[in-house]
């Protein structure tokens, strides 16, 4: 059964819908004692994982009964936030006929979703420095990929996801989106933007980016959209440059330690002072041996540091997430992979409550409900990037002019390769095909086509 349903998965290009785009296949052919549904969606403003979990919590259940058989696991827990009465009501109601599941409730604090977090929280373990949830034998899955699961097993593949727009949009919702849906295209489906200069932050606040160009695709991955003044001070960060980062992180640092304070994986024990590692970087050419500027390995990207924690604007994590993508490309291995860590006694009194932190970031006023639509978007093209997931990007298998299904394979994972399949989410004809991108279009079809079971949510 359990080798059923990794082939099922890998077949249906199940990745991790959280953000990470991690091949699910991967995860559900390990072994592991302890299974999570992580529901937690902590991110400010986002909604599509509680509007599923509202809608749908018998499949959330359902995925999680296959990934815990997959990986031999004896526990299995969902976590969600208290505060999501109906997401938290559907899903003990769902459990009613299934004990051998637990349910726990999560405070409502950010970061409440991260893997690492969620499974001290679950089991007490600490992930080991530059290591991953199974070397403590848990498996994390997100919820929503837990349905796409539910949903590979029967056959059908991953054509849809729900994404959430909020914030300077006429109605803010919850669209059931084909992938590669053109994020232009959600906005208006939110009644379109009331702003006519606005910035599209794709993702949630704290962890997400500005869209760059229009007609940028939804993907796999892409729980949220956030619509925001031009002047927004969320987007006056996001658009910094990298020299202006660091010059200001240079100049102006006082080394009051706050960033360290809050930060999630410090508390947790692991070896990670991003106030030291601005102490770091004051020179041009950074020593890469130097233990704090090799922790950026250990950053998980949250965004404690710089959103909530510095009182100077100053941006630790882009500091981090810019010196990682360097020492990896100059071939520095991760010399911090520590496995005796102990969490920082004061590390539960350090904790952020999400509506402090939506205060902080001056999102208050979006903070609302994201009802979801009824029925799915009907895009008349979508684009469909082949490397929408974590590693290698996938291959197309289509040529322009064809005539496809939605549910069929248009790109193939690598033989061998960590990767997934990408699948048509809609009916019609191969507008275009490149090794970024497959783009099908409906109204070059403009005749009656079917479908081949996609409709994962
Ligand atoms: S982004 Fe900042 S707070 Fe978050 S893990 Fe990295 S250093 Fe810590
Ligand atoms: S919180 Fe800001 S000012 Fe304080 S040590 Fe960290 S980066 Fe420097």
């Amino acid at each position: 059964m359990s080798g059923t349903t990794v082939t099922a998965i890998q077949r249906a290009g199940v990745v991790g819908a959280g953000g990470g785009g991690f091949p699910s296949h991967v995860k559900a052919a390990a072994s592991a004692d302890v299974v999570l549904a992580n529901g937690a969606e902590c991110e400010p403003l986002l909604r599509a994982d509680s509007e599923l979990m509202a809608l749908d919590p018998a499949r959330v259940v359902r995925g999680l009964s296959l990934i815990r058989e997959s990986v031999g696991a004896k526990r299995a827990v969902i976590a969600l936030k208290r505060k999501n009465g109906r997401a938290m009501d559907a899903i003990a109601g769902a459990l009613r006929d299934d004990g051998g599941i637990e349910l726990m409730p999560l405070a409502n604090i950010y970061p409440a979703g991260d893997e690492f977090l969620l499974v001290f929280e679950a089991t007490g373990r600490v992930v080991p420095e530059g290591g991953i949830p199974l070397d403590v034998g848990v498996v994390v899955n997100n919820v929503t990929t837990l349905v796409q699961v539910a949903d590979a097993v029967e056959g059908r593949p991953v054509t849809d996801r729900m994404v959430t727009v909020q914030g300077e949009v006429a109605s803010p919702g919850t669209f059931v989106a084909p992938i590669g849906t053109s994020i232009d295209e959600l906005i208006e489906g939110a009644g379109g933007a009331l702003l006519p200069a606005h910035a599209v932050i794709v993702g949630g606040p704290m962890m997400g980016h500005l869209m760059e160009t229009g007609g940028q695709p939804t993907t796999k991955a892409l729980a949220g959209v956030i619509v925001l003044p031009v002047d927004h001070p969320l987007v006056s960060s996001m658009s910094a440059r990298e020299a202006q980062v660091l010059r200001i992180a240079r100049a102006a640092c006082c080394q009051c330690m706050a960033c360290t304070e809050l930060c999630p994986r410090a508390l947790l024990g692991h070896d990670l002072e991003p106030h030291r590692t601005m102490r770091a970087i004051q020179y041009a050419e950074f020593p890469e041996d130097h233990r704090h500027i090799t922790s950026a390995y250990l950053c998980c990207e949250c965004g404690m540091c710089e959103l909530f924690a510095c009182p100077l604007g100053i941006q630790p994590r882009r500091i981090l997430a810019d010196l990682k993508a360097e020492l990896v490309r100059r071939g520095v291995p991760n010399p911090h992979v520590r496995t005796d860590l102990s969490p920082d006694d004061v590390r539960e009194y350090r904790q952020i409550p999400a509506a402090r932190l939506t205060r902080r970031l001056g999102l208050t006023k979006y903070d609302v409900d994201a009802p979801l639509r009824e029925g799915r978007l009907h895009p008349s093209r979508v684009t469909l990037l082949m490397n929408q997931h974590a590693g290698e990007p996938a291959a197309p298998t289509v040529k322009a002019g064809q005539e496809i299904l939605r549910g069929d394979v248009v790109g193939e994972a690598a033989e061998g390769s960590i990767g997934a399949r990408v699948h048509a989410s809609i009916s019609g004809v191969i507008e275009s095909v490149s090794a970024e991108a497959v783009v099908i279009s409906t109204a070059a079809a403009e005749r009656g086509t079917g479908e081949r079971g996609g409709g994962s949510r």
